[in-house]
């Protein structure tokens, strides 16, 4: 068995171990990720009936007895001679979905209820129920959109989301104001068939801020193969945008990213801004948005190159406007600087989106409150508010200290939540990371009708996404079922040069599968 403190979650805290036994084999696999955010790691686990039949040393085990079909689900949890039980009846949803997935989402919503039912259970987890209930996925607004293609009145949306998926009512209601901002926005199935977005992937940065996983280059040692990827990046852009004109595709919403796009030197950001122009046929109304996410890279220059393109939106992220945070989190700007930046972005006339991170270490309420005071002095079009979410790769990965608890991480989400709404910002893209605070979300909030409309074509999945540069994936949407296939670009840049003409045509094939 391996000890606790063997086994470092992605956010950096200790996983639990935990033995599973059940008398279905598979069961293991359907609950290992959902444990995963209660912080367990299932490390043995037995096809057997129930806890009765196991030996266990006081360590915390969970047991699944299913009864035969229909019939019902028993999940106990036992610990220090305690066990805490609950039973379900396996009845047909008010949805279709098959028997496999119905079995799968019982297993997860009879643990879920267990929480939710026996306190001292909470108690000995030292975790209230997720507020997301049973659903695990980055996407949950993807599922409530295919229920209003279905004809579900929102009465029954939302009830399917609490009862069938255990979403508490704060979130579910959160979801679908989301859903409906976003329905005017989003293709019908027949419609669109021509349009496509892009992503434009820029691998470099000035320098690493410690919470990112993202996998870049600091600009200091990698600046020799700047050259080099520019070089592989036009190509692409200038062959896969000839290609997609040629077959009729038109470009609705441009996002170049990374990364800090904005730090490259402006003649090149220019090179590759007449590229993506002079290749892709773009509708006149296009979106076009410019990551320029660390502030001090949005110098008069730059900005002057980026305005004689048609670029309406620039990301400007504060992150924090705690002067001891962005010097913790190794960011290399003050909110002078920010503010300044967001000054010069304004006199182009663009829209703005901005980035704020609930949880960084060091971080409580007060700094959170005093970050979402003074950004939104600044009247951003849009906010994301990101849910710390540490991952390998980032300098966090094994630290622990100054990271929020959950209760406390619930809520800096609730509170930051209420600020926005007070400002008169509605949230209108969501999404979830694994391990994020508090098992939480990160919403963009948008001035009303200044919605990026990128993002929600990313996140909803209903447009077709050509992703161009190191580690930027494609989403090629079959026409007519909204089903995906994906293709990633190599995220190691070294890799993406040298093979960025059969990166060309794989995806120049894929898109002619799509005409
Ligand atoms: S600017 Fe963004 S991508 Fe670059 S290191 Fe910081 S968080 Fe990562």
């Amino acid at each position: 068995m391996a000890e606790s403190g063997d086994a470092p979650r992605a956010d950096g805290r200790r996983l639990k171990p935990l033995l599973f036994v059940s008398n279905h084999a598979g069961d293991a696999s359907v609950l290992a990720d959902y444990l995963r955010s209660y912080g367990y790691l299932l490390v043995g686990s037995m096809v057997a009936e129930g806890y009765a039949e196991t030996e266990q040393d006081g360590g915390p085990l969970l047991s699944v007895v299913w009864e035969p079909h229909p019939g019902g689900v028993t999940v106990a949890w036992k610990e220090k001679g305690r066990v805490w039980e609950h039973r379900e009846e396996i009845l047909p949803a008010s949805f279709a979905e098959t028997d496999e997935n119905r079995r799968r989402r019982m297993l997860r919503l009879t643990f879920h209820r267990l929480l939710a039912r026996e306190p001292e259970c909470r108690d000995a987890i030292q975790s209230p129920p997720q507020p997301w209930g049973i659903l695990t996925g980055v996407r949950p607004s993807k599922m409530l959109q295919r229920f209003i293609d279905q004809g579900f009145s929102d009465d029954e949306i939302r009830s399917i989301a609490e009862k069938d998926f255990g979403v508490d009512p704060g979130r579910s209601a959160l979801l679908l104001s989301v859903c409906h901002t976003q329905r005017p926005h989003l293709p019908a199935l027949d419609e669109g068939r021509n349009r496509v977005s892009l992503y434009i992937g820029y691998p470099f940065c000035p320098s690493r801020c410690s919470y990112c996983s993202f996998p870049g280059y600091e600009l200091k040692r990698w600046r020799k193969w700047q050259d080099a990827c520019h070089q592989a990046m036009e190509n692409e852009i200038r062959q896969v945008g000839k290609a997609a004109a040629e077959m009729g595709f038109q470009v609705e919403t441009l996002y170049f990213g990374g990364g800090t796009p904005t730090c490259m030197p402006p003649a090149d950001m220019d090179r590759l801004l007449c590229a993506v122009q002079e290749s892709f046929s773009i509708m006149p109304q296009a979106e076009w948005t410019v990551e320029g996410g660390r502030p001090e890279t949005l110098t008069d220059e730059m900005l002057s190159v980026v305005a004689s393109h048609p670029v309406n939106r620039i990301c400007v992220n504060p992150q924090s406007m705690n002067p001891e945070t962005l010097a913790r989190i190794g960011r290399q700007h003050d909110a002078a600087t920010l503010r300044e930046a967001m000054a010069r972005v304004r006199d182009k006339g663009w829209r703005i989106n901005c980035d704020l991170i609930l949880g960084l270490p060091g971080e409580g309420l007060a700094e959170i409150e005093y970050s979402l005071r003074e950004v939104l002095a600044l009247r951003p079009d849009n906010v994301t508010l990101h849910g710390l979410a540490i991952k390998r790769g980032s300098a966090y990965k094994e630290q622990e200290e100054g990271l929020p608890e959950r209760l406390s991480g619930l809520e800096m989400i609730a509170r930051s939540r209420a600020a926005l709404a007070e400002a008169g910002y509605i949230p209108y893209y969501l999404y979830r990371q694994k391990d994020s605070l508090a098992g939480g979300e990160n919403i963009g909030y948008s001035v009303p009708g200044h919605e990026c409309l990128y993002n929600i074509l990313m996140i909803e999945e209903r447009q077709t996404i050509l992703g161009l540069g190191t580690g930027a994936g494609s989403k090629f949407l079959k026409p007519g079922d909204w089903s995906l296939e994906n293709l990633y670009n190599p995220k190691d840049m070294i890799q993406y040069i040298d093979r960025i003409e059969d990166l060309i045509h794989r995806k120049v094939d894929k898109l002619a599968n799509l005409v």
